[in-house]
């Protein structure tokens, strides 16, 4: 399709940028099809949300630092496509109705907190991708909530692996102090927000650094988890 082949030809910013006025663009002339099931009418069909699984499964394995963890999901099926949708097709518009559904999560699994935070990706995978989904989601959680959402003070210091290719060892490892507090202190009680949780680590190391820099409770809330310890595909 010429719109991939524009992208190549330009690269960098520039492919970006145009990407996004082309999405805008088509968005206006072409009917929405659904993330989860590629049907006509809208971004999230009414059908796949649904199908969608409240998570009962086992909590993270590596939480030590966090207060408590919520997740709304199971990740599989629709929800499955449709964070695939967001994150490697890059539809940006998919954190609408995703960020809605983790909002209403919140609203009715409420945490004693004084502000949402995302977790952050590097500068460089930021300027890859275009767009953190945990802050697209995280704007959605905090506009359907009420709750301050505080983007920036937490920082991704290093490029790190993907976390998929690695055991649970690895993955604490890849992430030890990746992120850093640069700001005055945070609020007391704070939600550190995400797409996908696996083993814990990214959220965990994240709120290691929150506690560095002042933060006394820090809860992590998440969009979906496997059941399983299946690989799964997370940033
Ligand atoms: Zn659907």
């Amino acid at each position: 399709m010429a719109y991939s082949s524009v992208r190549v030809h330009l690269g960098g910013r520039n492919a970006m940028t145009l990407a996004r006025l082309i999405d805008a663009f088509l968005s206006l002339v072409l009917p929405d099809r659904c993330a989860g099931c590629g049907r006509l009418g809208s971004v999230l069909c009414d059908e796949c949300c649904r199908r969608l699984v409240g998570y009962d499964g086992d909590p993270p394995r590596v939480a030590d630092q966090l207060t408590g963890v919520r997740i709304a999901y199971v990740f599989e099926g629709p929800l499955r496509h449709a964070l695939h949708q967001l994150k490697y097709r890059r539809r940006r518009r998919v954190a609408r109705p995703l960020g809605a559904l983790l909002a209403s999560y919140l609203r009715a699994h409420p945490l004693p907190c004084d502000a949402l935070l995302p977790v952050p990706l590097h500068r460089e995978r930021l300027a890859e991708r275009g767009f953190n989904q945990a802050e697209l989601l995280a704007r959605e959680v905090a506009a359907g909530t009420g709750l301050p959402l505080i983007a920036g003070p937490l920082v991704r210091l290093r490029a790190t692996k993907q976390q998929a290719l690695l055991d649970v060892a690895g993955r604490i490892e890849n992430v030890a102090d990746a992120f850093m507090w640069r700001g005055p202190a945070p609020p007391a009680r704070v939600v550190i927000v995400d797409d996908v949780l696996t083993t814990g680590a990214t959220v965990n190391a994240c709120a290691a650094a929150l506690r560095a820099g002042g933060a006394r409770e820090v809860y992590a809330l998440a969009l979906a988890r496997s059941r399983g310890q299946a690989p799964l595909s997370h940033r």
